[in-house]
């Protein structure tokens, strides 16, 4: 090159990067591609012989730190390393990892009260795909059985527990037993429980999914999802290639403040179970409440599962008015500290009236199938002081 580059020239090319020390905190690599030094390494990179980024929609370095930290929390003290990838959403979590391991003709066993994008997922886009799925309810280990003898279609079975909104909670070890001796592949959804308060892999899941939006960000600023497998070469050979077409992948920003949230992870997890269970002792003595929905108590359907496989009863809870439709609008509306939003794992306190909220459109008589009655209110406890989440719920009552 000429020694002295026009004005132009120089505008393109910057300096390089000057590293001398090494950054305390993870650096946001906002770049599309990476280049290579010679012709002979970028072949090699290409070839797979030699480790090196090439394009960030197969992998880059802040995706990675934060996909690989996922994994570890998932995998901490199992005794194995996981292997992690990070998407651009939970859904794309989960939609790249049933077409990574799913075929025509192949069919899904889960229940009927997933998260509504998933069920809607498994209608709309895999249906007509020719992948199928049948629902029942996973607490009935003898139905399960059934559904595989039946149907010997099925090559997966995907749960979350615990569910939404009731939080029903399914023994993840017994129901992984099951699926294996029909040689189903077993996939859960962690989004509620997080790896803080239980590690499905370490019960004989096969791959874990998450939204990452929720917990384990925890600050509601980044929309991302991620594919955690306890067999590196299938996420290799399987997975990673789907992501790489599909274009599912997360991106630097929504990476790095994933990778700054899971710093606080336990300490935050800490606080919610500390609240939410306090919360749900006080809406369970109070006049106006039918019935509390939280693995927590004792009263709970899925207490005794819960104990076996977490550490602690999680953020969520539900509960319903007496009052229907009206009380649970009019709590709503009344509440000053919570705020009003469908997701949740948020530090804040979160409210949802899935009967005028996220289940509007669905039938009266489906959502209540589901346990979704007309005065059920969803709480996210946030990490606020509790005495100030009482309060607010205790002011938003009454007549
Ligand atoms: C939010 C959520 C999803 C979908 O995740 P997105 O990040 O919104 O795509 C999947 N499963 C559960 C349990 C969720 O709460």
């Amino acid at each position: 090159m000429k020694k002295q580059i026009g004005f132009g020239s120089l505008c393109v090319h910057g300096p390089e990067e000057q590293r001398h020390t090494r950054p305390h905190q993870l650096p946001i690599y906002a770049t599309s591609s990476f280049c290579f030094d010679s012709i002979e390494q970028g072949m090699e990179v290409f070839l797979g012989n030699q480790p090196g980024h090439i394009y960030s929609r197969f992998g880059n370095p802040t995706v990675d730190a934060a996909a690989g930290q996922v994994a570890r929390l998932e995998s901490h003290g199992a005794g194995f390393e996981a292997s992690g990838l990070l998407t651009s959403s939970g859904m794309a979590a989960i939609s790249t990892l049933l077409m990574g391991l799913l075929q025509p003709g192949d069919a899904i066993l889960t229940q009927g009260n997933l998260y509504g994008g998933t069920t809607a997922l498994f209608r709309e886009i895999l249906q007509p795909l020719d992948i199928r799925f049948q629902a029942t309810g996973l607490g009935r280990l003898d139905q399960v059985e059934t559904c595989l003898k039946k149907n010997p279609g099925i090559r997966l079975l995907f749960f979350e527990t615990p569910a939404n909104p009731t939080l029903d909670c399914f023994d993840m070890a017994a129901l992984a037993e099951l699926a294996h001796k029909y040689n189903c592949i077993v996939v859960a959804d962690n989004t509620f429980a997080t790896p803080y308060l239980q590690q499905p892999l370490r019960f004989g899941v096969d791959f874990v999914i998450h939204s990452t939006t929720k917990y384990l960000n925890g600050h509601g600023n980044s929309t991302a999802g991620a594919i955690i497998g306890r067999d590196e070469g299938q996420m290799q050979e399987a997975v990673l290639p789907r992501l790489k077409l599909l274009g599912t992948n997360c991106n630097p920003w929504d990476a790095w403040l994933l990778y700054n949230g899971l710093k606080t992870l336990e300490v935050r997890m800490e606080r919610h179970c500390r609240n939410a269970r306090q919360l749900a002792q006080w809406l369970h003595r109070h006049p106006d409440v039918e019935k509390v929905n939280y693995p927590g108590l004792e009263s709970h359907p899925g207490h005794e599962v819960a104990k076996k496989q977490m550490r602690d009863f999680g953020g969520m809870l539900s509960f319903e008015l007496k009052g229907g439709l009206e009380a649970g609008k009019r709590f709503m509306n009344r509440l000053q500290l919570a705020t009003l939003t469908p997701t949740l794992g948020d530090v804040d306190t979160l409210a949802l009236h899935p009967a005028s909220m996220s289940h509007i459109s669905v039938p009266r008589e489906v959502r209540l199938q589901y346990g979704i009655t007309d005065g059920l209110v969803r709480i996210s406890t946030g990490i606020e002081n509790i005495e100030d989440i009482i309060a607010d719920v205790e002011g938003a009552m009454g007549g």
